[in-house]
């Protein structure tokens, strides 16, 4: 078996001993003489397990008892749709704040168009579908009458993210963390609700986390389809209808690694290290790796670089693939090279890296 550094931006690497847990696991789960996925959702071997792993996502993000955890599905893109529908309606006279910071945001905001007027605090798009920087507070012109203030923490695609929580002006704030979540310390207290599609930084797809504080929820429409209802989710404990056991499982494993290496502070100053180390190339380059990014709106997570030419990108994925590096290709409307360092890359990983990105260089300059 060889593993390989795996820069994939989405579905992600997970942290080995997670999967060997998983694999040990597997054909005789907590004594059931069944895999987590062999069992019902409604038996108390499950139950322990689903309710474990609300509390603790609440525990890792310091979320009081007035955070709801919920375990949805259809990915973050069904939230796009879920959040305006539950907060503005079919009615379209509501109005929501959404900042535009890269494709993802562009998406949230396409779906809330259909249930509200949507006003853009900030739209950062450049000529030819390009986002580079975040904006600052000063930037932000944000619309009184909004229900909430929508953004995306970190733009996975164009390599950017928030070094600062906005100030919402009073109005609840909501936040796509889909590619940044549990990668450092947050204040999550400065948020009413919070997603993110687990297949990032918390374990597999098909799961996706929300957490959402009770005050904004009291607020959420109850005239909605059972499975669009927040307030189902949260009364049902997410699980009105059959979950997704097995990525609840694996979240459950990726957090409990998490815990056991320090949390969100030990994680975010491994994070810090490795994006420091790989800017550091990129930068002390000479000019031969160029950073896609405005530099004080780069991503810890995405770091996204070109070569000198477009043929120097793919000889750059062919040799990575050949050295054990992989999944390091640019979104196709980005082109270059992206280096997705989620929680599962180590600084090891980073280091064999940096070796190569030299190495190359001197051989390909
Ligand atoms: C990946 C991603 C999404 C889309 O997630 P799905 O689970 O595929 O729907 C949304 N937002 C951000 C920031 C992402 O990185």
């Amino acid at each position: 078996m060889k593993r390989v550094i795996n820069y994939s931006a989405g579905p992600a690497g997970i942290p080995l001993e997670v999967l060997e847990q998983a694999r040990d696991e597997m054909l005789d789960w907590n004594n059931t003489g069944c895999s987590v996925m062999e069992v019902s959702h409604r038996g108390k071997e499950y139950d322990a397990l689903h309710m474990e792993t609300m509390d603790l996502f609440r525990e890792l993000a310091g979320m009081g008892k007035d955070w709801n955890v919920l375990f949805c599905t259809g990915g973050a893109s069904t939230q796009f749709m879920m959040l305006p529908w539950n907060f503005l309606g079919n009615g379209k006279d509501k109005q929501a704040d959404y900042v535009a910071t890269g494709n993802w945001s562009k998406a949230a905001i396409k779906e809330a168009k259909r249930y509200g007027k949507i006003t853009l605090p900030a739209n950062m798009e450049l000529e030819g579908e390009r986002f580079v920087a975040i904006p600052k507070q000063s930037d932000l012109n944000l619309n009184p009458a909004a229900e909430y203030v929508h953004y995306t923490s970190n733009n996975t695609v164009e390599g950017t993210q928030w070094h600062y929580i906005p100030d919402s002006k009073g109005k609840p704030l909501v936040c796509d963390m889909s590619s940044d979540i549990f990668s450092r310390p947050v204040d999550f207290s400065k948020f009413s609700m919070i997603y993110a599609g687990a297949q990032k930084n918390l374990g597999p797809s098909g799961v996706t986390v929300v957490a959402i504080k009770d005050e904004f929820l009291a607020k959420a429409n109850e005239d909605l389809p059972t499975m669009m209802s927040y307030k189902v989710f949260k009364d049902k404990f997410s699980m009105h209808n059959t979950p997704p056991c097995f990525s609840i499982y694996i979240l459950n494993l990726t957090m409990k690694w998490l815990k056991k290496n320090g949390g969100l502070a030990a994680m975010g100053k491994i994070n810090e290290a490795k994006q420091q180390a790989l800017y550091a190339a990129v930068d002390g380059s000479a000019g031969y790796y160029t950073g896609l990014a405005n530099k004080d709106s780069r991503s810890w997570m995405n770091i996204d670089f070109k070569l000198p030419s477009a043929e120097l990108d793919d000889k750059f994925i062919k040799d990575a693939k050949a050295a054990g590096i992989v999944q390091v290709k640019g979104y196709r409307s980005m082109g270059g090279i992206r280096l997705s360092a989620y929680n599962a890359v180590s600084l090891k990983d980073v280091e064999t890296t940096i070796q190569f990105m030299n190495d190359f260089r001197s051989k390909n300059a």
